[in-house]
């Protein structure tokens, strides 16, 4: 399938800036199914065309199907649309090929990113319910939309036309990031098909990319629904998140032209509530939010951090765990996402801070907690570097963001009372990824996200201290990025995931 890009705005090539790919040579990726290529078709001072072609491997998407099914249909990749059709597969090559670009950032020229240009998008081909649903889609976005059709066979005009179709789209005056997180949400909602198991976190996805638009977007039902189409429980739920973000936003509907980097997404705060402070991870957090000058509805900090905090919670309630320990707890954000669990019978957390524990107790309402809801949740105050038997007996453990606080020297008395005595089932830790921090402009190379980071690990650092640690404890560990990946660098967050061997 192909996907170009074309502008005319001056000079054009200004295109390869703003999609970080040079024009002059073609660049070839790695992506989900196969392989994306990138190359200009043209690229003068008048108009410049951007192509993506995605060449997917159709046995090997067979194969994969295969293996997850149990069984494969040996014939399926003679007859499969997959490798031509556009679909989520061509999404997942946009955000690796162009995250940067979707992202709006440009190291270059950092003003570029907010200049709204003429841009026309060619997609060849698209499978659509029917030729309407490409406009119903697009145009109320602003795009002249135009589609060309094909006969099925055009030896015999009654058959009519095939179900795939060239997709035109031509707008005048639009951000690059825009049109590209518009195609990365669109396309699969076109698509019948989707490809890859979807998680709770396309969800996420869609709030993250679709929070600008989608709310004003008179098909947004149809396209939530699409989006998360086997996801039946998450479609509701979204949906009610993403129009009570916009009941908050206040009357007027932001513009997709004139809203700011930070306004891409809404989500959850830790009460559940949406609200203009929980805004999901816009395009470029910085997370220090240095000098403070972000106004609070956009900090970047608290956005990621919520992001994160939801995984973590949501990964837990598939444990359908009793009881959880979070250890450094701080504020107790994450405590207020576990009570919220009605499976967890009993929540401990713990921390180093007094301060912060007073303040979790405050905002948790723990003195005004109805007796049964108190005594789901206990605060102590206690360190992990040193033997705690308060911490045995629990199917889940949970450290956000906790490690990087302490020496690296520290690490093995923590890794002692949290995996050889206290011993949970499970155990997540989240951490930085060090890889991510040269695209936070703020942050000068060898900075650390916060003043009280002790270090940040790259993946390969914290995915070598986790393996040692899952080996020298039986334990299973997975890895995972947390936020949304960049090509070469991954994501803002990674996480560890721990699961206790048993013994037969
Ligand atoms: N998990 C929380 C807080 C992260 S900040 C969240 O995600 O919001 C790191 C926390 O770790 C701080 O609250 C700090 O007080 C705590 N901490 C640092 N060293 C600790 C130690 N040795 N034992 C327990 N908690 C510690």
């Amino acid at each position: 399938m192909l996907l170009t890009i074309s502008t005319t705005y001056h000079p054009a090539t200004d295109l390869g800036y703003l999609l970080h790919k040079n024009p002059a040579r073609l660049q070839s990726l790695e992506v989900a199914g196969g392989q994306a290529h990138i190359f200009y078709p043209e690229a003068t001072a008048e108009r410049c065309t951007a192509a993506l072609l995605l060449d997917l491997d159709p046995i090997g998407l067979v194969r994969g199907r295969a293996g997850a099914s149990g069984e494969g249909f040996a014939l399926e990749q003679y007859v499969n649309d997959r490798p031509y059709v556009a679909s989520s597969f061509l999404s997942a090559a946009l955000s690796k090929a162009f995250g940067t670009a979707m992202n709006g950032t440009c190291k270059d020229k950092p003003d570029l990113p907010t200049q709204a240009l003429p841009l026309a998008v060619k997609v060849a081909v698209v499978s659509a319910p029917g030729p309407d649903w490409p406009r119903r889609l697009f145009e109320p976005l602003g795009y002249e939309v135009e589609i060309e059709t094909t006969p099925l066979d055009p030896t015999v005009p009654e058959w009519g036309d095939s179900r795939y179709y060239t997709l035109h789209l031509r707008h005048e005056g639009l951000r690059l990031q825009d049109v590209l997180t518009h195609l990365y949400v669109l396309l699969p909602v076109l698509d019948n098909d989707k490809h890859y198991y979807i998680g709770e976190h396309e969800a996420e996805k869609l709030l993250h990319r679709g929070g600008g638009w989608l709310p004003q977007h008179p098909e947004r039902g149809f396209i939530t629904r699409r989006y998360l189409r086997y996801l039946a429980a998450y479609v509701n739920p979204t949906l009610e998140r993403l129009m009570e973000g916009e009941v908050l936003e206040g009357a007027s509907p932001p513009d997709p032209l004139s809203e700011g980097r930070g306004g891409t997404g809404f989500a959850a705060d830790e009460t559940g509530q949406v609200s203009n402070e929980s805004r999901l991870a816009p395009p470029l957090p910085s997370e220090r939010g240095p000098g403070g000058e972000a106004p609070a509805s956009t900090d970047p900090k608290t956005s990621l951090h919520d992001q994160r905090l939801q995984r973590v919670a949501h990964e837990i309630y598939q444990l359908a765990p009793k009881r959880v320990l979070d250890l450094g707890c701080g504020e107790g954000k994450l405590l207020r996402l576990l009570l919220r669990q009605p499976k967890i019978e009993y929540i401990l957390g713990m921390d180093v801070s007094h301060q912060a524990l007073a303040r979790a107790a405050q905002r948790l309402h723990l003195d005004e907690m109805p007796p049964r809801q108190r005594t789901r949740i206990d605060l102590i105050q206690g360190s992990l570097l040193y033997r705690d038997d308060r911490l045995a007996g629990f199917d889940a453990a949970a450290l956000v963001e906790v490690i990087e606080h302490l020496d690296p020297n520290r690490l093995a008395a923590l890794e002692a009372v949290v995996f050889g005595q206290a011993r949970p089932a499970h155990v997540f830790v989240t951490t930085p990824n060090a890889d991510y921090n040269q695209l936070f402009e703020k942050l000068n190379a060898g900075e650390f996200r916060h003043d009280d980071h002790r270090f940040e690990w790259s993946r390969a650092e914290f995915a070598a201290w986790a393996t040692a640690v899952a080996e020298r404890h039986e334990y299973q560990v997975r890895l995972v990025g947390m936020g949304e990946e960049v090509e070469g660098v991954g994501a803002p967050s990674q996480m560890a995931v721990f699961g206790m061997i048993k013994s037969v």
